[in-house]
């Protein structure tokens, strides 16, 4: 183990033209840890998640993953941008949940799984469909392999999603209100799931309206507001004590 940590950000900004939705965001994620992000509706917590995951180019700052410069390469003295290819690569080691699972409609549950491994990495088959049948089993669709999206429930289709991000064996997951756009109902198995992959061990950034999974489950808990952080702690510490007025002003209304 080191001390270094699975995710830093430096002072990132992100502009999209003239509207500056990321104004500075300092935040640390231990490895192991989850950090689950709160914040009202057009905060920036989205484009902070994407930008960890280059899905969207930073403007200014810098975010490590594992240590690993994202978009940059160190060579005598000098920062580079990176090419496509080394950016596709670094993407690779990063799982990403959105709301809306995004799962191929015309491929079976255990196909979306062994989609990317397949494609991207060119792993043996046998040794693909193995592992896929081994994590929907992990997230309770072991019954599901055969069946398509179309015939899956929210809750499974979110789950389905989790599955197909971990096949590619992700350092990082990053999770982008994942529940949001689920009946509540189907919010629970959700949230089991991802609580027992944090026990796992794995490193994840949960954006979520959950404030009881965030209680729960989150070692740290950062408040963003207008594109910075206005407070970052312990989960149980930000909820029962806020020390700013607009993360009282927030809590009050979500809690
Ligand atoms: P949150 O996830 O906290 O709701 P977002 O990161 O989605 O916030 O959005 C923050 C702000 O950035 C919003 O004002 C949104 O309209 C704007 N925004 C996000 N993505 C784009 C984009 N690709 N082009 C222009 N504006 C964007
Ligand atoms: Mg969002």
């Amino acid at each position: 183990m080191t001390d270094q940590p699975m995710v830093r950000a430096e002072n990132v900004h992100k502009s999209f033209g003239r509207l500056e939705v990321l104004k500075g965001i300092d935040l640390e994620v231990r490895q192991g840890e989850v950090c689950c992000v709160i914040g009202p509706s057009g905060s920036g917590k989205s484009t902070f998640l994407r930008c960890i995951n280059h899905l969207e180019k930073i403007n200014a700052g810098r975010i490590w993953v594992d240590g690993d410069l994202i978009g940059y390469r160190e060579r005598g003295g000098k920062l580079h941008e990176m090419r496509e290819k080394e950016v596709a690569e670094q993407r690779r080691a990063i799982g990403m949940v959105f709301q809306r699972f995004n799962l191929f409609p015309h491929l079976t549950v255990l196909e979306n799984v062994m989609e990317a491994p397949l494609r991207v990495r060119r792993e043996p088959k046998a040794q693909v469909r193995e592992r896929a049948v081994e994590l929907l089993s992990r997230v309770g669709l072991a019954d599901k392999v055969d069946a398509y999206p179309g015939q899956c429930s929210g809750g499974q289709q979110q789950r389905v999603a989790i599955a197909r991000a971990l096949a590619m064996r992700p350092k990082l997951m990053l999770f982008d209100e994942p529940t949001s756009a689920l009946d509540p109902e189907l919010v629970g198995e959700v949230l089991d799931v991802m609580k027992s992959l944090a026990s796992e061990g794995m490193t994840m950034i949960v954006v979520t309206h959950e404030i009881g999974f965030a209680r729960e489950v989150g070692d740290s808990l950062v408040f963003m507001d207008g594109g910075v952080v206005v407070e970052a702690g312990a989960p149980r510490e930000v909820i029962a004590n806020p020390q700013h007025e607009r993360t009282r002003a927030f809590l009050a209304k979500v809690l």
